[in-house]
């Protein structure tokens, strides 16, 4: 239910409602609108009669949130989420960048990454120190030392950190590095880790599952909003179907769609979009074109001998190319990069 309060309503007004619906077992998350408040009540047994909350003080009407998500949709927030990951703004007019491997592999090739793509224009180093491999047998990640050199690569550069956590008892200690959680398209749908990363309290960077739906993926980012945890960003990293000439089919739809339905930023990774270095220019300049609100982009110093994801990673200097190429993209469709 979305609870429209009156413009002049006070905030003893807003204390009593969230209480009051407490009493219920469920749980109000506010949104201000321009002029006044709007309460979204969610809950698992979502049984208050419309017409007890309209009678609360305060209360201008009371509406049904109907649809399969609630606090991700437009109905609930109308405006662009908008917030800062280590003072760089996502969901505004600038589109932002983040780059860096697909894992941690040492300290040199990481810092000399960070240089990099710092250089061309990145406000976010991303590595994977937990590497969630297909196979047993590929390189797992370098653990908490990869996390380590994470903060190394931080302090080196002026870049907020993007990195993956793979179940939900490791939260608290990558937290500990991250400026971003990702959680990645493998465990979309693992619940116990969308509560636990929402919990935390930390931006999250939610990839679509292979092979989710978008109302599965919206579903997804609502764990995490559900416990308190705004600063949700939905990434569209390509999707499972019968196509075999790329790894996998990345869903330009996805962008439009998910910015009607949800008021949360996208953003696009080309690099598992495609599986293919060579294609990641194009898609990157179609996804600001289809209105992402930033890219999340495979960046090595030496792809050729990567430990993962090699095929797909841009060296330094095709990173930095890409970044030029972005900037009239941007531009043309009002945004700046
Ligand atoms: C990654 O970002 O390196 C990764 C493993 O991505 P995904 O979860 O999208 O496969
Ligand atoms: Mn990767």
């Amino acid at each position: 239910m979305l609870v429209v309060m009156k413009k002049d309503a006070k905030e003893a007004h807003i204390t009593n409602l969230l209480t009051h619906v407490q009493t219920f077992h469920c749980r109000g998350h506010l949104s201000q609108r321009r002029i006044n408040t709007v309460i979204g009540v969610v809950g698992e047994k979502a049984s208050i009669e419309q017409s007890c909350l309209e009678s609360l003080e305060g209360v201008e009407r009371v509406e049904a949130l109907s649809g399969p998500f609630k606090l991700s949709s437009r109905a609930f927030k109308q405006e662009d989420t908008e917030f800062s990951i280590d003072g760089a703004r996502i969901g505004g007019k600038q589109i932002i960048l983040m780059a860096g491997p697909c894992a941690v592999e040492s300290r040199a090739q990481l810092l000399q990454a960070a240089l990099a793509v710092k250089k061309a224009g990145a406000v976010a180093l991303r590595g994977g120190a937990f590497k969630p491999r297909t196979s047993p047998y590929s390189f797992q990640g370098l653990g908490e030392e990869g996390l380590r050199i994470l903060a190394e690569a931080r302090d080196v550069a002026g870049l907020a950190i993007v990195t993956e956590v793979v179940a939900p008892e490791q939260v608290p200690l990558v937290m500990q590095y991250a400026d971003v959680l990702q959680v990645g398209a493998r465990n979309m749908q693992n619940y116990a880790l969308l509560n636990a990363v929402g919990d935390s309290h930390k931006p999250v960077l939610l990839k679509r599952g292979l092979s989710s739906t978008i109302e599965e993926f919206l579903n997804a980012a609502e764990y995490i909003l559900s416990r308190n945890n705004p600063r949700v960003i939905l990434c569209e990293r390509g999707i499972r179907t019968f196509e075999t000439s790329t790894r996998n089919t990345l869903d330009i739809n996805a962008i439009p769609v998910l910015k009607s339905l949800s008021h949360l930023p996208v953003v696009v990774d080309p690099s598992h979009g495609t599986g293919k270095r060579e294609y990641v220019a194009a898609v990157s300049r179609a996804a600001i074109a289809a209105g992402a609100d930033g890219l999340i982009v495979e960046v090595h110093p030496d792809p050729d001998h990567a430990l993962s994801d090699g095929a797909q990673s841009l060296r330094p200097e095709e990173f930095m190319r890409l970044v030029k190429e972005l900037r009239p993209v941007a531009e043309a469709v009002g945004r700046t990069l």
